[in-house]
């Protein structure tokens, strides 16, 4: 183990933004990268806002991310010690008590804690930026606790990560205009300032601060879409950041060799869902094949799994041409609320005419094709109920009288619709005996 400790100070005061991740990312890498530790500080001092339900998501979606904290601390249980680094600053003079009015309960008279700004200039190195210098003159005397029980934010932040042994804090751009006042409580406790970097915020396409009216911005949401956390994590690394080479598909293990935290960029970086979803394309191919099955059977419709022609033997032969029109698993609950995937276990029903091919011809016709097609089809064996050895027994046929005039009549016998795969795929996933028996129903519907 290295000294250097990084740390995650996520507020529960909503759920996992995909910013808190990609700053938590961060923190994880370069600690890894370093051998060092990668802290988790719930911040929740603010007990108003701060809820159990959002603490649990926040932990819940780091750990899903695979970038859990090593140890985990909360601000609300560490009061005692705010309270003696307030005594030590009241006792050496460097803050004091001031009675005011509360702007909370006007007419109501409390006594803050208010820090004494020698009003200089104060600056640090940000890894990302260079060095940063502040005038620190028109802060004022800033109030540092409502109470001697109560810190606000700058104090708590600046014990804890004095207490903790941050080395590096790693975080939003938001907090750039904070550091100047953490760094005077550091001053004035005399403690040493930790390295700062300063990401910049994710912004939407219109490059304003990412938001819900943008989208799901949450870890979480993403999770029930069916996003796989690999993609997530890799495409969050991604932003802003970028590889020496053209390399684009980094697990977190290639992360924390590549990754330079000094390389990131300085202006903002643009969320763009469309790349998100190459990223989980990519890795969703790259999944086992039970566990494409596993999250496909999660978004298909009751209307399906609950039908007679459902089965896994039936999920697995279908699998493949699914994932192959899918970005993300939830797609799958679109294609099948638009009875895209139907036919696939749900014997389709039509009338008659919709297998003529163009609305022509007769259904005179259309039944002897499909009578012949049915025979071609029931000479081969199970075995040779391949997408390749159904074409090469069809083709002959449909060549002779005209490739729509009997593909159409076969591919809409075998789904019911105007538009899905080539009629050899869907015969050879719904195999022999289906495809037999909806040859049959058409073949009777057409006599
Ligand atoms: N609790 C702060 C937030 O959620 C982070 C504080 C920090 O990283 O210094 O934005």
């Amino acid at each position: 183990m290295s000294d250097v400790v990084t740390r995650i100070a996520p507020s529960p005061t909503g759920s996992l933004h995909v910013g808190t991740a990609r700053s938590a990312l961060f923190n994880y890498l370069f600690a890894r990268k370093n051998n060092g530790t990668f802290l988790g500080r719930i911040e929740d001092t603010d007990r108003a806002r701060s809820t159990k339900e959002f603490e649990d998501d926040v932990l819940e979606g780091l750990s899903w991310l695979g970038i859990k904290p090593d140890e985990l601390n909360r601000q609300s249980e560490r009061g005692e010690l705010y309270k003696e680094y307030l005594k030590q600053l009241l006792d050496s003079g460097k803050a004091y008590l001031s009675k005011e009015e509360s702007k909370i309960n006007p007419g109501t008279q409390i006594e803050v804690v208010r820090l004494k700004n020698p009003g200089s200039s104060v600056s640090f190195e940000d890894m990302i930026r260079g060095t940063i210098t502040f005038d620190t003159g028109e802060l004022g005397d800033f109030v540092i606790a409502r109470s001697i029980d109560d810190p606000l934010y700058h104090l708590a932040v600046v014990v804890d990560d004095h207490e903790m042994a941050v080395t590096h804090v790693i975080r939003g751009e938001d907090h750039i205009s904070n550091t100047p006042r953490q760094i005077l409580i550091q001053k004035a406790l005399d403690i040493p300032q930790p390295y700062y970097a300063h990401i910049p915020l994710i912004l939407a396409k219109d490059r304003s601060k990412l938001s819900k009216r943008h989208g799901a911005t949450s870890v979480n949401e993403y999770r029930s879409l069916g996003y796989l956390p690999e993609s997530i994590i890799n495409y969050l690394a991604l932003l802003g950041w970028n590889p020496d080479d053209n390399q684009e598909l980094f697990s977190l293990k290639d992360l924390i060799q590549a990754f330079d935290i000094e390389e990131i960029h300085k202006g903002g970086a643009v969320f763009d869902i469309e790349k998100l979803k190459w990223f989980n394309r990519e890795y969703l191919k790259r999944l086992s094949q039970s566990e494409q099955e596993e999250g496909i059977e999660t978004f298909l419709s009751p209307k399906i799994t609950e039908s007679e022609g459902y089965d896994i033997v039936r999920l697995r032969r279908v699998t493949p041409l699914i994932i192959e029109r899918i970005s993300v698993f939830s797609d799958v609950k679109i294609l099948s609320d638009e009875g895209e995937l139907d036919y696939y276990f749900i014997r389709p029903t039509y009338k008659p005419e919709s297998l003529l091919w163009k609305n022509e011809g007769t259904l005179n016709d259309v039944c002897s094709h499909l009578k012949h097609l049915s025979t071609i089809l029931n000479a081969l064996s199970e075995k040779e109920f391949t997408q390749q050895d159904i074409k090469s027994a069809v083709w002959g046929y449909a060549e002779e009288k005209g490739r729509g005039t009997v593909l159409w009549p076969m591919r809409y016998a075998l789904s019911g619709r105007d538009k899905s795969p080539d009629p050899f795929a869907l015969a050879s996933v719904l195999e022999k005996n289906e495809t037999s028996a909806r040859l049959e129903y058409a073949i009777k519907l057409t006599q």
